[in-house]
């Protein structure tokens, strides 16, 4: 444990280990021999395997992490047995999305919204793209209030890649802009996670792929090969870093 300031509380104590994407969605996945691929920080331009995720030693005291931590275990769950939680959809013979019929809105939109927020405060070299400007302290404010909903600005959309081994290396968290609105795009267990921070609407591609209250969600399927996400994996290995960063 280190002393230093918490980044949530703003108050001075002991920090843990904290995973800014939960460490139970790095385990091992049973019967498989295959680690998950990271970016690496000490030899940037790298992958390397890893079964632990990437912590931050500076972010959070244990009170703090104790707040979202029921959303952690909710969402490494569901987003490892995604064929518990969801049907899979089949449109013209091909797979096209996942629909979750029951499922708790309340604690996934809260886990994808404080890791945005974990996101944004990391300062740690894998998050070194994402600057959240006003958006840092109203995630902060919704996760304090428990209610995913009580800022309008924040949506959550949710994508798979239909290669679940290559599509699962950990891509450094980034900044992008769908017709011109600001979301945040997180890459986890081979999963696309696009948080929206702008009070403008959603753009139209994302309307079916929207998590909504008191509606079924659709996780939408996209080919890896081909996707720019493939395109960013060769560059990366082959050290030439994505440059774009979050500005609001
Ligand atoms: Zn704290």
């Amino acid at each position: 444990m280190v002393k230093g300031v918490g980044k949530f509380c703003g108050e001075e104590g002991k920090l843990i280990k904290a995973h800014i994407i939960p460490k139970r969605l790095y385990y091992k996945p049973e019967g498989t021999d295959e680690p998950l691929m990271v970016y690496s920080s000490d030899s940037p331009g790298r992958t390397e395997p890893s079964w632990t995720g990437i912590y931050d030693r500076n972010l959070v005291c244990g009170v703090c992490e104790k707040r979202w931590d029921g959303w952690d275990s909710y969402a490494v769950d569901f987003l490892r047995n995604l064929e518990k939680h969801a049907e899979p959809i089949y449109v013209q013979g091909e797979l096209t999305f996942y629909q979750a019929d029951k499922y708790d809105y309340q604690k996934l939109k809260l886990f994808f919204i404080s890791l945005a927020w974990r996101c944004g405060a990391s300062q740690r070299p894998e998050f070194s793209l994402v600057s959240l400007g006003l958006y840092q302290d109203r995630l902060k404010e919704v996760i304090e209030s428990k209610d995913p909903d009580c800022h309008s600005f924040v949506d959550i959309s949710v994508f798979r890649f239909d290669d679940t081994k290559l599509g699962r290396i950990h891509l450094p968290p980034s900044g992008t802009r769908f017709e011109g609105v600001n979301y945040l795009r997180v890459h986890m267990y081979g999963y696309i996670v696009y948080v929206k921070l702008d009070k403008r609407h959603r753009p139209y591609l994302f309307q079916d792929y929207t998590m909504k209250s008191g509606q079924n969600l659709k996780i939408g399927v996209r080919p890896f090969k081909g996707s720019p996400e493939e395109k960013l994996i060769k560059e990366v290995v082959s050290g030439n870093l994505p440059s774009n960063s979050f500005k609001t």
